[in-house]
């Protein structure tokens, strides 16, 4: 965070995959003010262990602000399709009553190969699609219109500046300013010019920012001030204290 921050990046969500990782998420997000964090069941740790007692309690915490990663992947072959519908239909159902009783915050969707499948799940659940944001795309403009028409919204990774990457592209000019998200995401993903450096890390993510902003043909200092509004206008006032929080001292 100490790097992220001389990059010019003031905070970062630490993303959770399984209910045993939400609790290491919660207490890095204790420990550092600059970072908050997430819950939630990744499709491809459909099969593990959940302990739904433990997801109910950690999404209540001050520091989260997002349900999620959660969703489809038809990339992978594991777990079975069914086995992730199974779990994400019932993530859904439990937001949905969270949410009833006031934890009212946004969904991160994880998303690959499964557009058609995905959004008729996402629609039944009643959970406002402007609440959710489908992170790291890399599907079609198809696809990517699919998803605005029904109401979410998109985030790109490093993955949107490799050089073979020219339809993620296509599709990052067509979201609207007013729903578009970059992120830093996973430790293999890191943006050209540094695409070898491993792993990945929130100081490379105005990469993905400059990226964009040459695709859709706009100013990037502009474009960065709309991300950062559009970031805590989605992640909510916790997101914009962790961004306002001084940095802790360097650990001894
Ligand atoms: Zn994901």
């Amino acid at each position: 965070m100490d790097d992220a921050r001389a990059a010019g990046v003031r905070a970062a969500i630490t993303i959770s995959t399984t209910t045993t990782d939400a609790g290491e998420a919660r207490d890095i997000a204790h420990a550092d003010p600059r970072v908050v964090f997430s819950v939630g069941i990744h499709p491809s740790y459909a099969d593990q262990p959940i302990d739904w007692a433990r997801h109910a309690e950690l999404s209540r915490d001050e520091r989260c602000v997002a349900f999620g990663e959660l969703g489809l992947d038809e990339h992978h072959e594991r777990p079975l399709p069914a086995v992730q519908e199974r779990v994400l239909t019932e993530q859904l159902a439990r937001i949905g009553c969270l949410r009833a009783e006031g934890v009212g915050k946004p969904l991160v969707v994880h998303c690959r190969k499964a557009v058609p499948r995905l959004l008729p799940v996402l629609r039944a659940s009643g959970i406002p699609m402007d609440e959710m944001v489908f992170h790291c795309f890399t599907e079609t403009a198809d696809e990517a219109r699919q998803i605005l028409d029904a109401g979410a919204w998109i985030s790109f990774t490093g993955a949107a500046t490799f050089k073979n990457a020219a339809a993620i592209r296509e599709a990052a000019a067509l979201v609207p300013a007013d729903r578009v998200m970059v992120e830093t995401d996973a430790p293999f993903l890191t943006p050209e010019p540094h695409r070898s450096v491993r792993p990945n890390a929130p100081r490379f993510v105005g990469h993905v920012a400059e990226c964009l902003a040459r695709v859709r043909g706009i100013d990037p200092e502009a474009f960065e001030r709309q991300l950062d509004a559009n970031a805590v206008t989605f992640f909510g006032p916790a997101l914009a204290a962790a961004c306002a929080a001084p940095s802790p001292p360097p650990a001894p």
